[in-house]
């Protein structure tokens, strides 16, 4: 028993009846690595950008700097994916010299893939040092774009990629909920889905991500948001392509569970949740997280939805 604990602990995720869901490390940089090979990380799931441009406030990082940055974290992970996210400038994350500062709102202002459009340049030296990173190397390399809209938004990051000359997939985060619920529309114009759920659950429910005083409605497992996970996971599937959860969703391992149970076909977090998620995993077949899915589904409210899935998955 403890050895087959010790395998859950460290073996590619998938459940109790054998169905992969791989585990990926959501990171900042290169230093957070050492911390994700560690924990057993089938790859990176979500490379936050960001870090680079935070030294400067005034200038995007050198091409050369960015090369550098990218080829450390591509060489860690020879054979597995590593999935890269552009820059994500706005609202959370505002750069000075990128960010309107005079919005009323800039959560729903110039951010994420908007901001890119707006300066091509940016996007274009960020994937261009993304093609030369990889160049040579047997990494399976993914790139995606936050605060994806809609199809046009989806084809000009596509657009953007093939002109970097990027020899990747290419993907579109689901955060926004037009995304989800057009999931299939998207999908005509990038590889892959990225479910962002931090966002994707301050869009749903217009519950500002730093307002506390809200969070009830940041929660994860409301219905509503476990509704748009289902659909966008349901038009990848009939697309024949993926859709991972690289928002904090996906470290809670029960959840994990639920999201596997909705067909979502990876899950990627903070490399301290790796070991927990692959345990629980281990413990359910797949039919048995598609009824807490389910169970959740049916559920009016966030609490009941955890304890149906509870029900369900501690009952068997
Ligand atoms: C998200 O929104 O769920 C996400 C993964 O991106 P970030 O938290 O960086 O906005
Ligand atoms: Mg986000």
């Amino acid at each position: 028993e403890r050895k087959a604990a010790l395998a859950a602990a460290t073996g590619p995720g998938a459940t109790a009846d054998g169905h992969t869901v791989p585990l990926l490390a959501n990171i900042g940089g290169p230093a957070d690595v050492p911390a994700a090979l560690e924990a057993g990380a089938e790859g990176v799931g979500l490379f936050r950008t960001e870090f680079l441009f935070l030294d400067d406030n005034k200038n995007a990082p050198s091409e050369e700097k960015q090369i550098e940055a990218y080829r450390q974290v591509l060489e860690a992970f020879p054979e597995g994916r590593v999935v890269v996210r552009v820059l994500d400038a706005g609202a959370d994350k505002p750069l000075d010299f990128l960010t309107p500062g005079d919005e009323p709102n800039p959560a729903l202002g110039v951010r994420g893939l908007r901001t890119l459009l707006d300066h091509p340049e940016v996007l274009r030296t960020q994937l261009t040092a993304l093609a030369k990173a990889a160049e040579g190397l047997p990494v399976h390399l993914e790139v995606m774009a936050p605060m994806v809209a809609d199809r046009i938004d989806a084809r000009a990051f596509a657009d953007a990629c093939r002109e970097a000359g990027l020899a990747a997939k290419f993907g579109a985060m689901v955060e926004i909920p037009s995304a989800a619920l057009r999931a299939r529309s998207i999908l005509q114009e990038v590889e892959f889905l990225s479910l962002g759920t931090n966002d994707l659950a301050q869009y749903t429910f217009a519950a500002d991500r730093q307002v506390g005083a809200v969070s009830r409605l940041q929660d994860p497992w409301q219905p509503a948001l476990l509704d748009l996970v289902a659909s966008s996971a349901e038009a990848a599937r009939a697309e024949g392509k993926s859709c991972g959860v690289c928002g904090e969703a996906a470290s809670d391992p029960l959840l994990a569970c639920v999201l596997t149970g909705l067909g979502v076909t990876s899950l990627s977090m903070g490399a301290a949740s790796l070991p927990y998620v692959r345990s629980a995993l281990a413990k359910h077949t797949l039919a048995q997280c598609e009824r807490a899915a389910a169970a959740a589904r049916a559920a009016d409210t966030a609490d009941e939805a955890r304890r149906a899935a509870q029900a369900v998955l501690s009952g068997e």
